[in-house]
């Protein structure tokens, strides 16, 4: 027993050390800054970072259903998916770029109307197995420059053809180092793309959230 004492009194202390240590930092991080919500909660990205570009394509018919289906236009996400993406943003400002925003989170109602207008699996998620836009946890994004311009991605943002799939290699060697620059870094924050639309990325933890149909409101 007294064999086993010893390494066990300094098991304990170490063990004391780094939970008190620990606490400490918890307790004076949630002082400073109190937590309101929890990770899944849905946030407005606008609450979390200014350093975003948006273009909403859905709130404007400037879209391939030529149809306006947001009353208005806000990037709404689970505060998990807003913390990588913030990350991910801050890792293109040091390379002179920023994230540009064409859609967000997807209240169902609004998959289902895109749905009622465009009833093809190939172009719209069927509202009955709800898309990851429905869970908070998609972003559809392409890059902007020092000026606000767009990088060249060689297709439009929701372009339906093959071009517009990360496989497709007949474009410019620009272009190939655009989407490989937005795919890198977008995979070492935490999402995984879609082989066929440059644009989309998902939050790989977002698969196992619920599909919603919480609504923001519109001043
Ligand atoms: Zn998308």
């Amino acid at each position: 027993m007294t064999f086993h004492a010893k390494p066990l009194l300094l098991l304990c202390t170490f063990l004391c050390v780094v939970s008190c240590k620990s606490q400490t930092v918890v307790s004076n991080k949630f002082s400073e800054n109190p937590p309101i919500v929890n990770d899944t909660t849905f946030v407005n990205l606008k609450d979390y970072s200014k350093d975003f570009v948006y273009d909403m394509k859905y709130a404007t018919s400037d879209n391939f259903l030529k149809a306006k289906v947001y009353d208005c236009a806000e990037c709404f996400l689970r505060l998990k998916t807003v913390k990588a993406i913030v990350e991910a943003n801050k890792a293109f400002m040091e390379m002179g770029y920023k994230i540009k925003f064409f859609d967000c989170y997807r209240p169902l109602d609004v998959q289902k109307k895109m749905w009622k207008i465009v009833s093809n699996p190939s172009y719209v998620a069927d509202p009955s197995k709800g898309s990851i836009h429905n869970r908070g946890g998609a972003v559809d994004i392409t890059l902007v420059d020092s000026n606000g311009k767009e990088l060249d991605m060689g297709t439009t943002f929701d372009f339906f053809g093959i071009e517009a799939g990360h496989d497709y290699l007949n474009l410019s060697p620009e272009i190939i180092a655009n989407r490989q620059l937005l795919k890198k870094i977008m995979m070492e924050k935490g999402f995984n793309s879609l082989d066929s639309e440059w644009w989309h990325y998902n939050l790989k933890s977002a698969l196992n959230d619920k599909v919603s149909n919480a609504k923001w409101n519109c001043d």
